[in-house]
C-alpha cells in the first residue's frame, strides 16, 4: 500500500490527469446511457454510436471523449449537424468528479462507492427530467452495488463488521424505499391520483443502500424543498401537471452525503436518533408537508378559476 501511495505522491500530476481522462471516458459512456436507457429494449453496449441526424457510424477517432468534440467544433464530420454540447459538458464534469473525489476520499471504498452513486444520480436526474422515467437498470444495479460494497467495505456504513455493514445497507434500502412508498399511498388516498411513481421508490431504495437509513431519512426530508420551488415553476410557467421527482431526490441525496452531519446537528442538535424519534418526526413532517401542499393546491385552483372567468 505504501509503495502505491509513494508512487501517487511522486507522480501526482500524471495520476490526476489519468483520473480525469478515465473519468471523461466514463462520462462518454454515461452519455450513451442517458440517450439509450429511456428507450425500451435498447442496449447501451451495442450497436456502436451513430450520428442522430444522418445515421453515419461514428469512427473511433471521432469518438474520443472531449477531444473529438473540440476538433470537430461540435459538428458531425459527415453532415455537419450540430452535436449537443451536453456530450462534452458531461465528459468534462465526470472527469472533474474523478479528480475531486480522489482529493476528498483518496483511493478508498468511499471513492468507488460515492463516485458510483453520484454518476448514477446524475444519469437518473437528467433522464427523469426529460422523460419522466427512472430506468430500473440504474436503481436495481445501485441497490445491489450498494449492499455488496457495504458487505465488503463495512466502513461505508460506519462499522468494521462485514455483516453489520450489509444489514445497515439493507435497512437503509427498506427505510428509503418504504418512506416514499408510504408517502405515495397517503398521497394517492388524499389526491385520488398517483402522486409518487414506482421509480421514485426504487431510486430512494438505492440511495438508502448506499447512505444508510439516517441519510436516507434526511434525503427524504430535503427533497421536497427543492421540489416545491421547481414544482411551482413547472405548474405556472410550463403549465404542466407532473413534476419529475428524481432530480430532487438525487440532489438531496448528494447534499446529505456531503453536508449531512452538520445539517442533522443543526436541526435536532445532539439528540440521539432512536428509531422512535425518527418515526415521530417522519409522520409529523409528512402531515405538515401534505397540509402545505393542500394549501398550495387550493390557492392554485383559485387563481386558475379566476383567470378563466
Ligand atoms: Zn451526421
Amino acid at each position: 500500500m505504501d509503495t502505491i501511495q509513494q508512487f501517487i505522491t511522486n507522480n501526482f500530476f500524471f495520476f490526476t490527469l489519468f483520473l480525469f481522462l478515465f473519468g471523461a471516458c466514463v462520462g462518454s459512456f454515461l452519455n450513451v446511457c442517458i440517450y439509450r436507457l429511456p428507450e425500451e429494449g435498447k442496449s447501451v453496449v451495442k450497436p456502436r454510436s451513430c450520428c442522430p441526424s444522418c445515421s453515419t457510424l461514428i469512427r473511433w477517432y471521432d469518438n474520443i471523449p472531449i477531444f473529438s468534440y473540440i476538433i470537430l467544433h461540435g459538428r458531425c464530420r459527415k453532415c455537419d449537424a450540430q452535436i449537443s454540447p451536453q456530450y462534452i459538458i458531461i465528459e468534462i464534469f465526470i472527469g472533474y468528479l474523478f479528480v475531486e473525489f480522489f482529493i476528498l476520499f483518496c483511493l478508498s471504498a468511499q471513492y468507488v462507492a460515492y463516485l458510483y452513486l453520484t454518476c448514477s444520480l446524475l444519469v437518473v436526474a437528467i433522464i427523469d427530467f426529460r422523460f419522466f422515467i427512472i430506468p430500473d437498470e440504474i436503481s436495481f444495479a445501485g441497490m445491489i452495488v450498494g449492499c455488496l460494497l457495504s458487505l465488503f467495505f463495512p466502513t461505508l456504513q460506519g462499522t468494521s463488521k462485514h455483516l453489520i455493514g450489509f444489514s445497515y445497507a439493507l435497512i437503509g434500502l427498506v427505510v428509503g424505499g418504504g418512506m416514499i412508498y408510504l408517502t405515495g399511498v397517503i398521497g394517492d388516498a388524499i389526491f385520488k391520483k398517483e402522486s409518487m411513481g414506482g421509480g421514485d421508490v426504487k431510486l430512494m431504495a438505492m440511495i438508502g443502500a448506499f447512505l444508510g437509513w439516517k441519510y436516507a431519512v434526511l434525503t427524504f426530508f430535503l427533497a421536497p424543498f427543492f421540489g416545491a420551488i421547481v414544482g411551482l415553476y413547472v405548474k405556472f410557467v410550463q403549465k404542466k401537471d407532473i413534476i419529475p421527482y428524481g432530480p430532487f431526490l438525487s440532489f438531496a441525496a448528494l447534499l446529505s452525503l456531503f453536508a449531512g452531519d452538520p445539517i442533522i446537528k443543526r436541526i435536532i442538535g445532539d439528540v440521539t436518533l432512536s428509531p422512535w424519534v425518527i418515526i415521530g418526526i417522519f409522520f409529523g413532517i409528512v402531515i405538515g408537508l401534505l397540509l402545505i401542499w393542500l394549501l398550495i393546491k387550493i390557492i392554485i385552483d383559485l387563481v386558475i378559476k379566476k383567470k378563466h372567468k
